[in-house]
Order: C-alpha cells, then sequence, then structure tokens
C-alpha cells in the first residue's frame, strides 16, 4: 500500500460508521424526541454534519418533528436512503418501516434488525448520527449498546423527583453497558407565561442538575417549558432553527455534546 492508498482506505472505513450519539430517558413524554431533533439542528447549524436515527419504537415521532410526515425512503443496494427533513437533517425513523399510524407490536429481534437498518443505511459523508432512544431500558437499548456501540448518551429528565429516578436508571443501565454518560439535560423547567411573562415552575426546578451534581455527571443545560415549543415541534419546524433564547439554549447544549 502507497501512502494514498492507505489515506483512501482509512476515508472509506471513516465514512461507514458515524459515531452514534444516544439520547435516553427513563420515562416518556419528558421530551426526548423533542430534544433529539433540536439537538440534531443545532449541531447542524454549528457546522456538523449530522443525522438522525429514530428508534423510538413506541411513539416515532421525527417524521412529524422534522416536518415530514408520510415521507418514505427507498433503498439503494439494499441499504435505506435517508430522508432529509428540517434543517437539511437527514434521518430515517422506525415510524417510516411501519405503515402510518400501525402500532409497531415487534419483538426483540425483529426490532433489533429494525434498528440495524436505520443505523446501517446509506448515511454518506454523516459523521455524527443522533438516535431518539425509546423511554426506559428494554430491547433497542440493548441491542443498541451491544451492537451499535454509542459514543455516548445524552439523558433527558424533567425536574420532578419521579422523573429523576427514572432517569437515574437510564444512567446506571449506559454505565454497566460502559457507554460513557455525556451529560444531563433538564426539560420542562420553569414555565414563562405566555400573557405575563411571570416564571413559575410546575414540574420543579433545578433537579436534573442537582442529580447530575450527586451523580458526576456533567449538566448540559435547561429548556424551560414553553408553548412555543409545542407549536413549532407540532409544525415540524424545530425551535433550534430560530434565533431567540430557546434556539440560543438548543445551541448551548448542542455545543457542550460535541465537544
Ligand atoms: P418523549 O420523546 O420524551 O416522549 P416528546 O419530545 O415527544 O417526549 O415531548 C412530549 C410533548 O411535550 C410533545 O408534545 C412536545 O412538543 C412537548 N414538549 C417537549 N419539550 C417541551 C418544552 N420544553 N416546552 C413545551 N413543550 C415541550
Amino acid at each position: 500500500l502507497d501512502g494514498i492508498d492507505a489515506v483512501r482506505i482509512l476515508q472509506t472505513a471513516q465514512r461507514s460508521a458515524p459515531d452514534l450519539i444516544a439520547v435516553a430517558s427513563g420515562k416518556g413524554g419528558v421530551g426526548k424526541s423533542t430534544l433529539s431533533a433540536n439537538l440534531a439542528v443545532a449541531m447542524a447549524r454549528a457546522g456538523r454534519a449530522v443525522g438522525l436515527v429514530d428508534a423510538d419504537i413506541y411513539g416515532p415521532s421525527q417524521p412529524r418533528l422534522l416536518g415530514m410526515e408520510g415521507s418514505k425512503p427507498v433503498a439503494e443496494e439494499k441499504k435505506m436512503l435517508p430522508v432529509i427533513g428540517a434543517g437539511g437533517i437527514p434521518f430515517l425513523s422506525m415510524g417510516q418501516l411501519a405503515k402510518p399510524g400501525q402500532a409497531i407490536a415487534w419483538r426483540g429481534p425483529m426490532a433489533g434488525n429494525a434498528l440495524t437498518q436505520l443505523v446501517d443505511a446509506h448515511w454518506g459523508s454523516v459523521r455524527e448520527l443522533i438516535v431518539d432512544l425509546p423511554p426506559g431500558t428494554g430491547d433497542i437499548q440493548l441491542s443498541m449498546v451491544q451492537k451499535h456501540k454509542p459514543i455516548g448518551a445524552v439523558i433527558i429528565s424533567t425536574p420532578q423527583d419521579l422523573a429523576l429516578i427514572d432517569a437515574a436508571r437510564a444512567i446506571s443501565f449506559f454505565d454497566q453497558a460502559k457507554v460513557p454518560i455525556i451529560g444531563v439535560v433538564e426539560n420542562m423547567s420553569g414555565y414563562i407565561c405566555p400573557n405575563c411573562g411571570d416564571v413559575s415552575n410546575p414540574f420543579g426546578a433545578g433537579g436534573a442538575e442537582a442529580a447530575a451534581k450527586e451523580l458526576n455527571l456533567p449538566f448540559l443545560g435547561r429548556i424551560p417549558l414553553d408553548i412555543a415549543i409545542r407549536h413549532a415541534s407540532d409544525d415540524g419546524v424545530p425551535p433550534a432553527l430560530g434565533d431567540g433564547p430557546i434556539a440560543k439554549a438548543y445551541a448551548d447544549i448542542a455545543a457542550k455534546v460535541a465537544d
């Protein structure tokens, strides 16, 4: 091999496997999918070649979050070609493997195969792949850590005690699997009243930061409970594409994750 061939082989090898960054939560409804989409958008805005895999078999929501509901990826040479979503994010979703509206009730091995199809797709120049995991610690998470070996995991929680206990379970799952925890994000912390601007804390505040400190994990930042996030998300326009304080909050988290 001369030097140039070696470089070429290295480049090809590099291109075939982006680094996987898992986004996980102890339970559903804490904003894991919303964070995944906006983290991908914020990282892309910072110039990184990022893609997204929606591995949430119970509630795949990335096609909606990225404004591509009903999209169907095509296959080329037996591998799937990602669909380009909002913010130019290439992505693939478990939801695209099922018929629209059809509940996905795969058993372990089938779910694992589906995950492999999404991860081993034609990711091209994508270097970092955000993986939106289902909530909890089930079959998908197991095949994720055993087979696909993410370089790290981001844990998201709301500030409530119960959610934090669930988050601690997810943290210990990744610990046991020897996947480094990149850090903890607190979501829905502080509600900004759209009428008077007053800040209240329906789910408490600071719980995730305190928990991260206690567990010696980096705290990546907090996202307030803001109705604008839900509206933009429902419209398929990730709020990280904007230029207000919410986009800034996602950008700050993305900078820490990319660090
Ligand atoms: P998960 O993936 O953990 O189940 P989602 O990301 O689907 O949670 O979020 C659940 C719901 O909460 C969605 O309707 C979403 O738009 C909304 N949501 C998430 N984060 C926020 C936030 N910071 N402020 C307001 N609504 C949010």
